[in-house]
């Protein structure tokens, strides 16, 4: 049976619009009976890079979050909402942070969702390939509930060309371990094998694209607004994405992070292959998007500039002995028991660097560590938790 993706208008972040859009669309796609039941745990998996706001187009705008999520309330689900954010390769992981800024929080208090900062539940090692580093650990709610629904945002992407629903599953990788996979995998077909990887441990089986305001330009932070006043909605990732790729006048294929997408059949990359149901017969122009000004993921000197970066501003969990209180707090919220209980020393060969520790800590007395004492100088005027 061939993928379907509901390509639906809807041309503002207002409820009456944006519920009528996603049920719209759920409905052409098997309706909300096909994913959800009474009493089910739902993840609504968002893109949130940073502590952005909604208005900046960087993260998945809380009204759309919010409308998913009184839809899935209405049908008796319990709703959580959860990331990891980006920022691993400067060493940095300010998701508490970013879900003030970007109004989750806010949204998430006011109907009574859950968040989950991925930083801060633990992992569990996923079963499937691991083709990179010592084993997959995607953050426990991945696992933990009933049914993940992906919210990606659709946006340029000045290293990969552009990002979506195969994309947005890197923050299920939670706190500075993305940093290492960055180093691992440079270039964007390892990348894509990641993504890969992690889309097989985890299976997303909903996929709904926030393009109501997109991000044109240098995404995906730095780019500009742009009204693509759409929402995108399939069971298959990779076929949303070739969609929206096509709305851009681009294919699948022509997006290195894609390829080992596509060659592991993650969905459907073909648009002449895809059912495209709701508003659109097929994937609409949107006329006047700007790709980002230079895409150099797969290039080998930026392959080597990411290594050299990653290493340069890697940091690592470290105990302030002054500052703990002995509670042990760290000690036992540590998936990988690399604390040790008695003299708070990590164990570096064990850690995978997730950031619980650093999280959950009562007394600030877990602080990142620039391995490279320059870092620290070169990051001055980043105001992070670094010493
Ligand atoms: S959680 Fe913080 S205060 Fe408690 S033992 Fe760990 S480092 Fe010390
Ligand atoms: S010491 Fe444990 S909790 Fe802290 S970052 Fe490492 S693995 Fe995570």
């Amino acid at each position: 049976m061939s993928s379907k993706v509901a390509i639906m208008e809807c041309a503002a972040y207002e409820p009456s619009r944006l519920s009528d859009a996603i049920n719209r669309g759920i409905a052409a796609i098997g309706g909300w009976e096909k994913f959800v039941r009474p009493g089910m745990k739902v993840l609504l998996k968002v893109n949130l890079i940073g502590p952005k706001p909604p208005e900046s187009a960087a993260v998945t705008h809380c009204e759309l979050v919010r409308a998913v999520a009184l839809i899935l309330k209405n049908l008796g689900c319990e709703v959580w909402t959860g990331d990891s954010a980006g920022g691993a390769i400067a060493g940095v992981a300010p998701t508490a942070r970013a879900f003030e800024v970007s109004g989750l929080k806010k949204m998430a208090e006011e109907i009574g969702a859950t968040l989950k900062n991925f930083d801060r539940e633990g992992v569990v090692a996923a079963d499937g390939r691991s083709s990179l580093l010592d084993g997959l650990y995607l953050a426990r709610p991945i696992f933990d509930a009933d049914l993940v629904i992906n919210l990606p945002k659709l946006k340029s992407h000045s290293g990969c060309i552009y990002t979506g629903a195969v994309k947005n599953v890197f923050g299920c990788i939670p706190g500075l371990r993305k940093a290492e996979y960055h180093k691992a995998a440079p270039d964007a077909h390892l990348f894509g094998n990641v993504l890969v990887d992690i889309h097989e441990a985890a299976r997303f089986p909903l996929h709904i694209m926030d393009g109501v305001l997109a991000m044109d330009g240098d995404g995906p932070t730095a780019g500009s607004p742009y009204p693509a006043n759409k929402i995108l909605i399939s069971e298959d990732p990779l076929a949303l994405d070739a969609a929206a790729l096509g709305m851009l006048g681009l294919r699948a294929h022509e997006i290195p992070v894609l390829r080992a997408a596509i060659e592991r059949k993650l969905g459907e990359a073909d648009t002449d292959k895809i059912l495209f149901l709701g508003d659109y017969a097929s994937p609409p122009p949107l006329s006047g998007f700007r790709l980002p000004a230079r895409f150099a993921f797969h290039k080998k000197q930026s392959q080597k500039a990411i290594r050299l970066l990653v290493d340069f501003l890697k940091s690592k969990p470290a105990i302030d002995p002054k500052t703990c209180k002995k509670c042990n707090v760290c000690v036992d919220s540590c998936p990988m028991q690399a604390i040790d209980r008695t003299t708070k020393e990590i164990s570096y060969a064990k850690c995978i660097e997730c950031k619980c520790c650093h999280e959950l800590c009562p007394h600030q007395a877990v602080y990142l560590k620039r391995s490279n004492p320059l870092a620290s100088v070169f990051m001055k005027l980043y105001r992070g938790p670094f010493r």
